[in-house]
C-alpha cells in the first residue's frame, strides 16, 4: 500500500477518499475459513459479526439498512427491508437461532428485529433492545432480555453477557423505556445497557466488543482468545481511557488475537467496499499505533477483518 501524509490512495478493500485512513497491520488478513473449520465467523462492516460452528448461527449487532448522513442528522429511520434481504442473501444466511443487540444505538440494534422476524430468531439484548423489537411487533416468545453475567443458551452455542460500557461521549444516552416503532429519529435510538458477549462452541470462544468503553472488572473471569474489538473513536478517548480498553478487555480475558472492527463509515451502504470514518471524526492510524504497541507487548495477533468473507478466527494459534 502507498500512502503520503493525509492522503491514503489505494488499499485492499478499494479506493478511499483522501483524508481517510482504513485500519492496517503487519499481519495479513486471516484466510477464508475451510471445510474443516469448526467455527466461523463473518464481519460486515460497524460490530456486525455472523458466528456459526456448523449446527446453530447467530448474527451479533446486525447492521444493513445504514442510512445516510444526512437522513441520520434531520431525518427519520427504521430498518430498510430490501437491503436488509440483500444483505442476508449475500450472507447466505435464511435462518438464525439468534439475534444479538450489544446496546441499542441504531447501528447496533435497529436492523435486528426486522432480522430476527426474517430468520426466525430470538432477539436477545437489553430492556431497551426489547422495546425495539416490542415496537416493531415482534412477539414477546421471540425476544429475551438479558441481564449482565446472564449466559444463555443458543442451540450448540453459550452466550455470556458481560457489563460493558460506551466509549465517551456517549450520544443519546439513558434507556428506551417505551415500544420504538419506526421511522424515528436517530436520538430515539438510546444506548441502554452495553454489554461485552462472549460467544462460546464448546473450548472455542470469541468475544465481541460493541463499543471501545470498558467496565473495571467485568470481563475477568471470562478467557476468551479472540476479541472483535471495537474502535471506533477511540483516538478520541483520553490516553487512560485508551489503556483502560486495552487492559480490561484485550489483557483481561487472556486474548491472543484481536480483530478490529467499528472502524468503517456507517453511513455508506455495504453495496459498496467498505470505507474508514473520515479522518475529521477518527484517527484511525494513532488507535492503530496504540493497538500494535500493546499487541507486540503481549504477545496478540492484530488484525484487521476482511469483510463477508467467513473465517476461522482460531487459525494459527494454539491449543
Ligand atoms: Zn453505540
Amino acid at each position: 500500500m502507498m500512502r503520503s501524509p493525509g492522503l491514503l490512495i489505494r488499499a485492499p478493500l478499494g479506493v478511499h477518499l483522501p483524508g481517510t485512513h482504513p485500519p492496517t497491520t503487519d499481519a495479513p488478513p486471516l484466510p477464508a475459513a475451510d471445510q474443516g473449520s469448526d467455527l466461523t465467523a463473518t464481519f460486515v462492516g460497524a460490530t456486525t459479526l455472523l458466528v456459526d460452528d456448523g449446527t446453530s448461527r447467530l448474527l451479533v449487532d446486525p447492521f444493513f439498512s445504514r442510512p445516510g448522513a444526512v437522513r441520520c442528522a434531520v431525518g427519520r429511520i427504521g430498518p430498510d427491508a430490501r437491503t436488509i434481504d440483500s444483505c442476508l442473501r449475500r450472507l447466505g444466511v435464511d435462518r438464525l437461532d439468534a439475534v444479538v443487540a450489544s446496546h441499542s444505538h441504531y447501528d447496533h440494534a435497529m436492523d435486528a428485529p426486522y432480522v430476527a422476524r426474517r430468520t426466525g430468531a430470538l432477539l436477545v439484548g437489553s430492556r431497551s433492545t426489547t422495546m425495539i423489537g416490542r415496537g416493531f411487533g415482534l412477539p414477546e416468545e421471540q425476544m429475551a432480555l438479558v441481564e449482565p453475567e446472564d449466559a444463555l443458551q443458543v442451540g450448540t452455542l453459550t452466550v455470556t453477557f458481560a457489563r460493558s460500557a460506551h466509549v465517551a461521549p456517549v450520544h443519546f444516552p439513558g434507556q428506551i423505556s417505551a415500544p420504538l416503532t419506526p421511522p424515528v429519529r436517530i436520538s430515539s435510538y438510546r444506548v441502554g445497557e452495553c454489554y461485552s458477549v462472549q460467544i462460546r462452541a464448546g473450548r472455542r470462544a470469541v468475544l465481541v466488543q460493541g463499543s471501545a468503553g470498558s467496565v473495571t472488572g467485568a470481563l475477568d473471569g471470562l478467557p476468551t482468545h479472540v476479541v472483535y474489538l471495537a474502535i471506533g473513536v477511540l483516538s478520541r478517548a483520553t490516553s487512560a481511557a485508551r489503556e483502560r480498553y486495552w487492559d480490561e478487555v484485550v489483557t483481561a480475558v487472556g486474548a491472543r488475537r484481536v480483530l478490529v472492527t467499528h472502524w468503517d463509515n456507517m453511513w455508506r451502504p455495504l453495496s459498496l467496499p467498505l470505507a474508514p470514518l473520515p479522518s475529521v471524526v477518527d484517527d484511525i492510524p494513532a488507535t492503530m499505533r496504540f493497538l500494535a504497541a500493546h499487541a507486540a507487548r503481549n504477545g496478540v495477533d492484530l488484525r484487521v477483518p476482511t469483510s463477508w468473507q467467513p473465517t476461522d478466527p482460531f487459525v494459527g494459534l494454539v491449543g
